[in-house]
């Protein structure tokens, strides 16, 4: 970015997104293809001076973390579950064992591919990336800062904030990215380490707790709430206490980490205080991941004169389309309210890009889908019966059990449930609960029926696939109305 010359107009784009993330890049993309001159600025530089593109997901979040917990999954299957099918991996010295070092490498080259990926993607459809840390002049002008110092300023007639997210911290565990990390260091670990301690029972905690204890961590997680996962079904959240119980990570409810201590000698790395029912507790670990939520990225991200409304908690505000109040200037993806996921951030840039466009697109936030990729997944959308009934909407609910499936006894992969929530005057489906094997993919079943309004009878009439797992979407559509086949059903309706 050359310096700004006294006289001369600022470089002018149709569209300028500032962050690259799964918001970012695809609402980039399109913008383009509508046909948008689109730049997309991006501060994380790779180290060829080029942008890094992909923003936490691709670089340090879904992505390296999925490529983890796959590795790891494969490798406790091989230890545990391969002789269950007569597979022997036996030699002299015992069982298998990992290479943290490959592990690590495999995922970078997965990072990799994809952040390529999307600079390809920019490069056909068009987008000008840009590297630097850009900020709102006004509604019409961003200013970009590069590596070396330099500022610039650009023209648009319209900006599309995408400065996503970053870890929280807390106090009494500050991160120094060796022995107390973030997400970002639990990523890159160069060993197992023995006992992993992790703050915050969350989505983030309970995947990387996943990765650690798989390949031989002994795993306590620390979660302040009495509640697991309070945002779940009760009964789902009951079974994946069980079933992540038994998978040896140990997890601790109702319990407040107060203070920590780092000692980079002696025989304890990492000392923790906590407060529970009991009182004040203390732990040893030799690492510590603080996993206790994320927060937007909005500090210094338009100068005070542009006028962006910031509210409470750092979020930009926006309105159901995305549109901040300054015209022309959107916000999308984990910078704004909603759940930080990126497929929601996705979803948004699409719909601004669209909008821009003069479509009528929207997002339904109704239906967007969350997953925990923990074995086996957790996956759920819509309403819970508990939200149902707390709203006075009478449902009926219909479950079936992985145990019955003939596809998941065959796979040895037979642990967890389907519970389907449904609206009991009208046959429609509010909302659908799953832990167990391919969740996320078997809820994507329900979504798709969902956003079409489908009943529960729609399901049960349609014709499914045997033997595949996705039967038991089909008979928890059965046996919410009472005549589920491959299980005793309740009650008839
Ligand atoms: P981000 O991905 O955070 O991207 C923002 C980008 O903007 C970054 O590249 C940043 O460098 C750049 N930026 C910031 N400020 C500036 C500036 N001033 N100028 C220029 N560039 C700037 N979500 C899922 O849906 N599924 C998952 O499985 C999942 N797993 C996750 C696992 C982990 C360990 C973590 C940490 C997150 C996970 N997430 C997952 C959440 C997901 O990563 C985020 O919801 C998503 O990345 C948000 O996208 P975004 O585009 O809004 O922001
Ligand atoms: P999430 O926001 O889903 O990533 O989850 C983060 C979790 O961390 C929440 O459930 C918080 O209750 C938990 N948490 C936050 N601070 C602490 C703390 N000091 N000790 C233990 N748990 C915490």
């Amino acid at each position: 970015m050359s310096g700004k010359q006294a006289g001369k107009q600022p470089k002018s784009f149709d569209v300028i997104v500032i962050g690259s993330g799964p918001a970012g890049y695809v609402a980039a993309i399109r913008c383009a293809q509508l046909g948008f001159s689109t730049a997309c600025i991006e501060q994380s530089g790779s180290a060829s001076g080029k942008p890094l593109l992909g923003g936490t997901c691709l670089n340090v979040g879904c992505i390296p973390s999925k490529a983890l917990l796959d590795s790891s999954h494969k490798f406790h299957e091989l230890r545990e579950h391969f002789a269950s099918h007569g597979i022997r991996h036996g030699n002299a010295s015992g069982g298998p064992s990992i290479d943290v070092a490959a592990m690590m490498s495999r995922k970078d080259q997965v990072v990799g591919q994809l952040t390529q990926g999307v600079a390809g993607l920019f490069r056909s459809n068009g987008v000008t990336a840009i590297s630097g840390k850009g900020s709102l002049l006004a509604p019409d002008r961003v200013r970009v800062v590069d590596g070396a110092g330099e500022t610039g300023e650009l023209a648009a007639k319209h900006v599309i904030l995408a400065t996503g997210s970053e870890p929280m911290t807390i106090a009494p565990a500050p991160v120094d990215q060796q022995l107390i990390v973030d997400s970002t260091g639990a990523l890159q670990f160069d060993a197992v380490p023995k006992r992993l301690g992790i703050i915050g029972a969350g989505v983030i905690g309970l995947e990387l707790g996943s990765v650690w204890a798989r390949l031989g961590s002994e795993v306590t997680i620390l979660e302040a709430l009495d509640d697991f996962l309070p945002a779940l079904d009760r009964q789902i959240a009951r079974e994946a206490l069980k079933i992540m119980g038994r998978q040896g990570l140990d997890i601790k409810l109702g319990a407040k980490v107060t203070a920590s201590k780092c000692s980079k000698r002696g025989k304890n790395p990492v000392s923790v205080t906590f407060e529970d029912s009991a009182g004040t507790q203390q732990a040893a670990f030799d690492r510590l991941i603080v996993a206790v939520g994320r927060r937007s990225v909005s500090k210094g991200l338009a100068d005070p004169g542009a006028g962006l409304a910031i509210d409470s908690r750092g979020f930009v505000e926006v309105d159901e389309f995305c549109a901040t109040k300054l015209p022309g200037v959107y916000a999308v993806g984990d910078l704004v309210r909603g759940p930080m996921l990126a497929h929601k951030g996705m979803e948004e840039g699409v719909m601004v890009a669209e909008r821009l466009a003069g479509k009528k697109t929207q997002v339904n936030y109704e239906l967007v889908p969350f997953v925990i990729y923990t074995h086996p997944e957790i996956a759920w959308v819509g309403k819970t019966e508990e939200q149902l009934r707390q709203e006075g909407v009478e449902c009926v609910t219909g479950s079936f059990p992985f145990a019955a499936s003939g596809r998941a006894l065959a796979a040895h992969d037979s642990e967890g449930l389907v519970k389907l929530v449904v609206e009991k005057a009208t046959d429609r489906i509010a909302g659908c609960q799953i832990i167990g094997a391919s969740a996320a993919d078997l809820l994507q079943q329900i979504v798709i029926a969902m956003e079409f309004a489908a009943s529960a009878e729609d399901l049960a009439l349609t014709m499914f696939s045997h033997p595949a797992l996705s039967e038991v979407v089909h008979e928890a559509a059965l046996a919410a109305r009472g005549h589920a086949i491959h299980k005793a059903n309740r009650k008839p309706r």
